[in-house]
């Protein structure tokens, strides 16, 4: 690694003065599991690290009508906290699918959603959410959603001086269901060859699309929407005829590379698979709630 100063902040406005010191030579670290590597291969080297680790304020839970986590939120806290586990549930279980549970120790919400690797898993299922994400700089607040954060492979929204202070979810409307399903066939914990995310919202009647959101990971240079799946889904009943034509449209959307998960054609067709299950268990569990409160 290069020499680089190194500063451990104890406020939000402490950080963000220092990042405005150092302008594009600082970087902050959160739970270094990705910086640390890129350091080591010298992909980056900061003239200053900026530990957000003491940085009181960021690493609340708290629920806002849907759910607002802060930056320093781990994946393993987001994982086990009760309020996202009867909330918005398929956010546990997705932080749940990340790696190891010594990873997600470590690993931040703000760190996942300002490293940009569109291999993560938690970026998939927000982005179907509809989160948006809370940034600060030493001048402005701003808030951006989700499907405009991430501009290209390892690059979002973020501009220089700017930190993610927190996720914030959309209660999940009535009549609706969720699901996550990662498609890793070498080990448990790998990033996936294809991610997916589902939210499905009934009409009244219980049994016809209202809405959909599908978004997909490990599939092109950022996590995606499969916008041209959702749009065959309002008004229809649920059927398999449906959830392959959604598969297939699906396709279109994405762009893999290919790597030692598979060939891009491979997961192209996996992602056709991938979505149509995600749909039907979406789909199910939006079924069950409706039936739980019409
Ligand atoms: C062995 C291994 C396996 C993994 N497997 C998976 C997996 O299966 N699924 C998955 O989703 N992920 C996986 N990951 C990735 C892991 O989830 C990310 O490395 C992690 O989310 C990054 O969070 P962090 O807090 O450690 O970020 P850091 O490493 O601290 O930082 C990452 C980047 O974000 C910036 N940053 C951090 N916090 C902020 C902030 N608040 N505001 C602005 N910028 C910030 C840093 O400057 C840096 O550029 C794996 C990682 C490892 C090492």
């Amino acid at each position: 690694m290069n020499d680089f100063d190194y500063r451990s902040p104890r406020s939000l406005d402490e950080a963000l003065a220092i990042l405005g010191e150092y302008g594009e030579d600082a970087r902050v670290v959160a739970g270094g599991t990705a910086l640390v590597t890129m350091m080591r291969q010298r992909l980056v080297q900061p003239r200053c690290l900026v530990s957000l680790r003491d940085v009181q304020g960021l690493g609340r839970i708290e629920a806002n009508g849907g759910l607002r986590l802060g930056a320093l939120v781990t994946h393993r806290d987001a994982e086990v906290s009760p309020l996202v586990q009867e909330r918005i549930p398929v956010l546990a279980e997705t932080f749940r699918r990340v790696a190891t549970v010594r990873i997600r120790h470590m690993a931040t919400i703000g760190g996942a959603l300002a490293h940009g690797d569109p291999n993560q898993d938690p970026p998939v299922t927000l982005l179907a959410l509809g989160a948006t994400v809370n940034i600060r700089s030493a001048r402005a607040a701003r808030e951006v959603p989700l499907t405009e954060f991430f501009r290209d492979y390892y690059e979002t929204a973020l501009e220089p001086g700017e930190l993610v202070t927190a996720v914030t979810v959309p209660a999940p409307p009535a009549r609706s269901g969720a699901a996550f399903l990662k498609f890793l066939p070498r080990t448990a914990d790998d990033y996936a060859t294809v991610a997916a995310a589902a939210i499905v919202t009934l009409e009244r009647d219980g049994v016809r699309c209202r809405e959909a959101r599908i978004a997909l990971g490990s599939v092109g240079v950022t996590p995606l929407r499969a916008t041209s799946a959702e749009a065959l889904l309002g008004g229809q009943p649920l059927g398999e005829s449906l959830l392959q034509a959604a598969g297939e449209a699906a396709k279109t959307a994405v762009d893999p590379l290919t790597d030692h998960r598979g060939s891009a054609a491979y997961k192209r067709e996996m992602t056709a698979v991938m979505v149509g299950r995600v749909l039907g268990q979406a789909w199910e569990a939006a079924r069950r709630s409706a039936q739980a409160r019409p």
